[in-house]
């Protein structure tokens, strides 16, 4: 499509930018395409698709275990890609990134190793009610497992958290807070500093699932004091099957590791394994390098644009959206927090999230229908679901019109 820069306040050069990404020239059902599921994952520029390519026509070698050229090299290159992510978040030292397989990984890695050592019977963890799957099931699990009990931060209509009622669930018992950074379905951003210092009052460390808010804001973990913070490559216009887990070192110490075998150990021998200092300690196997190598092409355009200049692009699109979508009948915004990140999520009065996807896709916008893996969250709007529009840097009020047009002529097709 014909991109214009007519909502560019920010400095943002939308097209160079959308000319950065070939999927986006791509033609859906014979419209051009209208990208609007960046939550579920986002599009991929050329540097990263580059980075990826002479990876595998000119690097490929193990890391960290051959004396060969080829193999130090890239050694060199995964842990320069492992430093690019410790300054994208500020973290204190290299050793505190954590190399998983994504969001999803790093929380089970975080859930499993931490239960083993700190929650036994009785105990208590907190999720919030709005949390992803990915960060209600690790800890249900381990709840399961262990006799601990699982509670929920509640909400309110507006999509945010009822922070009295955190306050009163922390209790002696309570062992550890995991909650979202952003809301994947609502866009909420929560208070996350108000909940870390209310947690360390009481000596109860904070897990942050920032699978939604890396794409949009900037993130420091120190400033935030957090003491563990995760997200996937692959929503922050890097690969797939890759993603973070950073943990302060005095955690990652003091837990065992989740996975063991190759590359965990510093000996080995039948009577006793002495395993590797950190990270290593948590990186069983050969891991996927090349998308290590991705995520950091991915920050490294990401800086380059600047995560101010997203924030604010993103906040307008929006805005724009949100005026736009108010103004058709019916409709009904789900998640109204005063604070919120590129998410737009909607019901519409009678109609099947399913129906008006399926109508919009015919016009070459995709969207996001269902409970987008957080059923409990849906369930407390008692809606099957919603259509999710997320937004990335790369979309354009243009497209929001389309998608507005589309979204009344569904409605009318199906009202
Ligand atoms: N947490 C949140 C808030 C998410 O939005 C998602 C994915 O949509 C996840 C966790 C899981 O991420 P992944 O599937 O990359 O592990």
């Amino acid at each position: 499509m014909n991109a214009t820069k007519t909502i560019d306040t920010t400095g943002i050069d939308i097209e160079k930018i959308r000319a950065d990404f070939p999927l986006l020239s791509r033609k859906v059902n014979g419209k051009p395409l209208v990208y609007f599921d960046n939550g579920a994952t986002a599009q991929k520029p050329n540097r990263v698709i580059e980075a990826l390519n002479h990876y595998y026509r000119f690097d490929n070698a193990n890391i960290h275990r051959g004396v060969h050229t080829l193999s130090r090299e890239i050694t060199l290159a995964y842990e320069n890609a492992r430093n690019t992510v410790r300054k994208h978040l500020n973290a204190a030292n290299p050793y505190e990134i954590v190399f998983t397989k994504g969001t999803t990984d790093s929380i089970n890695l975080v859930a499993s190793s931490f239960a083993k050592k700190y929650i036994s019977r009785g105990d208590e963890v907190i999720v919030s009610v709005m949390e992803h799957h990915s960060n209600i099931l690790p800890w249900q699990q381990v709840c399961e497992e262990r006799g601990a009990i699982l509670k929920a931060i509640p909400i309110n209509e507006a999509g945010e958290l009822v922070m009295e009622e955190y306050y009163r669930l922390l209790s002696p018992k309570t062992k550890i807070v995991a909650v979202a950074h952003v809301s994947n379905t609502l866009g909420t951003i929560n208070p996350v500093k108000e909940i870390i210092a209310a947690a360390h009052a009481k000596n109860i460390p904070v897990l942050l699932d920032g699978a939604q808010a890396v794409p949009h804001i900037k993130v420091d973990v120190q400033e935030l004091d957090c003491d563990f913070y995760c997200f996937s490559a692959h929503k922050v216009f890097g690969p797939t099957g890759v993603g973070i887990l950073y943990g302060k070192e005095k955690w990652l110490n003091a837990m065992p590791p989740y996975q063991v075998g190759g590359g965990t150990i510093k000996t080995v021998s039948f009577e006793k394994t002495e395993y590797a200092d950190l990270p290593l300690k948590f990186e069983a196997g050969t891991p996927d390098i090349s998308g290590g190598i991705g995520l950091a092409a991915a920050l490294d355009y990401v800086n380059e644009i600047g995560l101010d200049a997203i924030t604010e692009y993103e906040h307008g699109l929006l805005q724009y959206a949100t005026t736009e979508i108010k103004k058709l009948k019916d409709v009904k915004i789900i998640g109204t927090a005063k604070e919120k990140a590129g998410v737009l999520s909607f019901a519409v009065e009678g109609i099947h999230p399913f129906d008006i996807g399926t109508l919009l896709d015919q016009l070459g916008v995709a969207v996001r229908t269902g409970h987008h893996c957080t059923q409990p969250l849906v369930a407390f709007y008692c809606i099957p679901g919603t259509v999710r529009v997320s937004f990335a840097f790369y979309n354009t009020k243009e497209e929001i019109n389309i998608f507005i047009e589309g979204l009344e002529k569904a409605i009318r097709m199906l009202k």
